[in-house]
């Protein structure tokens, strides 16, 4: 028997989610965010669930390396550019487009040949300060840009919000707005909080990340309040159920104690397949359908659970972790982190199993 642990992967909820996307920026242009393996879901598999988006936006040049390899002929774009002048010599064969958002990078583009030309993406820092241009700088780059004989005519204006709420957004908005208002250029700005709430800041171009795996960027708003469907269950199976006495403590360090005799189980998923060691008691995992509460800190490969509200369970049944019955957004509250690093601690870590194709 191999191990229970595994994520599944509904591929119909990722089309419905693009679907959704195309619905909340119907005018735009989709660059689906694919980085980090996909956010955990496997970037292969998730670039043809997502082959209706105009564009892919990658972390890095191995990402779209492997996106070229795996047969995928779409516009791929690097969201933190090129790490060397040996990866940006490589580009225009792979058709691979770029942002350039540091004087390294442009003095390097200046030096690359026409024949090796590519499209570039100008990053401005409109108030995250993390990566892009400062305003005043922006001028001066983008007429560099527009000289240098490696770099195609149409060039992308970008920026990247730190928050979709006011007044943050609308400042970073306006200043963007100012800093581009006399370059020629489409305008690519806005991630899933401020597709969904800021038709204003939709540009030419949109790139959703956490909604197209149907998750919530909001933590006032659930996935299926803004008509979107987790694509990753992760689930398991009891492993061991047994009666413990008042007082028993349970897992390493005997940080749960039972607080009356009772049934507990085993679940054959810990850390080490990426469920988080900072779930706290209390967590909720769902049983068969019923909820049930983490006891304990979970272990590498296990984890321990109070099975007083599922008093019928049996080793062999089913526990779903997180997925369309139980939002991983609860379970990221529960220990302390946002859903974004729950999803990319899948990679490469279960089984992946994929239904619905
Ligand atoms: C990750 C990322 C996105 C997607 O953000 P979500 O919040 O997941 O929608 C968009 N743009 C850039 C530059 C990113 O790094």
């Amino acid at each position: 028997m191999t191990r229970p642990a595994r994520v599944v992967i509904d591929l119909a909820a990722g089309r419905a989610n693009l679907q959704r996307v195309k619905e909340y920026a119907p005018n735009q242009k989709i660059m689906a965010i694919i980085k980090a393996d996909a956010y955990g879901h496997g970037l292969e598999r998730v670039a043809k669930v997502f082959d209706q988006a105009d564009a892919f936006g990658v972390a890095c040049f191995e990402e779209a390396l492997r996106l070229r390899e795996a047969g995928v002929t779409k516009t791929i774009v690097l969201l933190e550019g090129f790490f060397s002048e040996q990866e940006l010599n490589q580009l225009a064969a792979l058709n691979i487009q770029t942002v350039i958002h540091q004087l390294k990078q442009l003095e390097w583009l200046e030096q690359l040949s026409a024949a090796k030309a590519i499209n570039a993406w100008l990053k401005i820092d409109t108030g995250m300060h993390r990566l892009g241009f400062d305003p005043e700088q922006v001028e001066s780059v983008y007429s560099r840009l527009k000289s240098a004989s490696g770099v195609n005519d149409h060039i992308h204006l970008m920026t990247h919000f730190a928050s979709a709420e006011e007044p943050s957004i609308l400042q970073q908005l306006t200043l963007f707005t100012s800093t581009t208002s006399k370059l020629e250029g489409t305008h690519c700005l806005a991630n899933s909080g401020a597709i969904i709430d800021r038709p204003d800041a939709h540009g030419d171009w949109v790139r959703p990340g956490l909604m197209l795996y149907g998750i919530s960027p909001f933590a006032d708003r659930t996935a299926s309040e803004l008509g979107l469907t987790p694509i990753m269950s992760l689930k398991s199976e009891l492993i061991s159920v047994k009666h413990a006495q008042k007082g028993e403590r349970v897992g390493y360090g005997g940080t749960w104690e039972c607080p009356e005799d009772m049934q507990i189980g085993v679940v054959a998923m810990g850390y080490g397949d990426g469920y988080p060691r900072h779930a706290m008691s209390g967590t909720p995992m769902l049983i068969n359908g019923n909820t049930a509460k983490l006891i304990g800190r979970p272990s590498m490969d296990m984890l321990t659970v109070d099975l007083r509200e599922c008093p019928d369970a049996k080793i062999g049944d089913d526990v779903l972790l997180w997925g369309q019955e139980l939002p991983v957004e609860e379970i990221a509250r529960c220990a302390d982190t946002i859903p974004y690093e729950l999803l990319c601690g899948m990679r490469m870590r279960a089984r992946f199993v994929e239904i619905n194709g």
